[in-house]
């Protein structure tokens, strides 16, 4: 099964943009009552029955059960008879707002921390179709339930063969975004470990560094983009809450955000060609970048960035260019000679790798990346050769693309 998600601009007319907006609103208020209801409910079992809590008192039953995503999901069609707004939306798209409040609590027992936030207005950007077919699509409008025809650019046509599975409408500084999910039904064998590989470490004071021992620093637009984002929060505070200026700047602040993001997937995506050009496999760190943000390393990593470059958009350009992307078991690995396999240890300040065992000096991420590179070899069963010498991995040659994949890259 594959999935694309590709993305379109749409420019509703002035009366379905009234509606989108107040769906929108809608949603965001359904999305906090969900949270607000779970978050009374756990409080309400903060301390015993028999014993009166010293902060707060909460009149909740003992025998009510947790509001979960089907209980929710029911009192959702219990609370839309007497509500004309919550009437107007459509039910589908009402229902995934549970989904996501469901996934965020769902997110924050995984992590141990994190507790899903109320969304301010204007906060919620995004509401979900989650059931839509080929044929909501006519010429250059889009059928959307309950809103009707939308006018849509399609840049690009959608791939023949592929179903539409879902529509995402999302508000942006810029405008107005469909995300529409395609699938297809096709098997397509997974990438052979092949060719040369070359292990990444990223984080820290590079932006990546490989076992090839290339450094790659983090680009310098992002500074001059941060600054101008700076200055204009900074002027947010003198305007008045609620005025047009506000409005205004707020939107300004906006486009900035937009801008950085394409300017990040930009570089994200001509950095993975450019490794992909250089190696049959690519092995990274297995590391949850969400749950990294905050801990230990969230200043150093606070760029919630990376994980969207090692795990969405690496792995992707890998696939496209017939590249094998690897996971390797991170712990350790910068505490690791990668020359003579001795440890060790040092602490985060240390930047230099230098090992007392084999005398071999290079630097830290360097060391780390060669070590991910010889635990993603052994681990698809390849012998370690000379990784730090560039090994050309003779005598292998590169699998000829599948032949319907192939095909596909022609059209995606
Ligand atoms: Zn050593």
């Amino acid at each position: 099964m594959l999935t694309l998600t590709y993305r379109y601009r749409i420019y509703p007319n002035a009366q379905q943009e009234t509606v989108m907006l107040e769906w929108l609103e809608t949603c965001r208020r359904v999305y906090n009552y969900a949270v607000r209801e779970r978050s009374y409910w756990m409080n309400s079992r903060k301390c015993d029955v028999n014993a009166c809590s010293l902060q707060s008192e909460y009149i909740i039953p003992a025998d009510t059960p947790y509001p979960d995503y089907y209980k929710q999901k029911k009192a959702l069609t219990e609370a839309k008879k007497s509500s004309p707004q919550m009437k107007a939306v459509y039910s589908q798209v009402l229902q995934d707002v549970i989904g996501r409040v469901d996934s965020a609590f769902a997110f924050m027992k995984q992590r141990g921390y994190g507790f899903p936030r109320f969304k301010k207005f204007g906060q919620f950007k995004s509401f979900l179709f989650p059931q839509m077919s080929n044929e909501a699509i006519q010429g250059n409008q889009i059928k959307l339930p309950k809103i009707g025809q939308v006018t849509i650019n399609l840049h690009r046509p959608i791939p023949e063969g592929f179903k539409l599975k879902t529509a995402r409408i999302v508000r942006k500084a810029s405008g107005w975004y469909v995300m529409l999910a395609l699938q297809l039904d096709v098997q397509i064998p997974d990438i052979p470990p092949h060719g040369r590989a070359i292990g990444i470490d990223v984080g820290l004071e590079y932006f990546l560094s490989t076992s090839d021992g290339e450094q790659v620093s983090r680009p310098r637009f992002f500074n001059k983009l941060h600054r101008k984002l700076e200055l204009l929060q900074r002027r947010l505070k003198n305007k008045l809450k609620g005025s047009n200026n506000r409005r205004k700047l707020n939107q300004k602040i906006g486009r900035v955000h937009e801008q950085i993001a394409k300017c990040r997937r930009d570089f994200h995506l001509k950095l993975a060609h450019k490794l992909c050009d250089q190696a049959g496999m690519i092995f990274v760190e297995d590391l949850d970048f969400r749950i990294m943000a905050k801990g230990m390393l969230g200043k150093h990593t606070l760029d919630a960035a990376l994980g969207q470059f090692v795990n969405q958009v690496l792995p992707w350009v890998c696939w496209k260019r017939d590249v094998y992307y690897g996971k390797v078991n991170a712990n350790g690995t910068s505490q690791e000679c990668p020359d003579c396999g001795a440890l060790v240890r040092k602490d985060l300040s240390v930047r230099t790798h230098s090992c007392p065992e084999c005398g071999s000096v290079k630097p830290r991420d360097v060391a780390s990346s060669q070590v991910i590179a010889k635990r993603g070899l052994v681990a698809v069963g390849q012998t370690v050769n000379e990784i730090a010498c560039g090994g050309e991995g003779a005598g292998v040659a590169m699998p000829s693309y599948h032949p319907l994949k192939q095909e596909l890259l022609g059209v995606i």
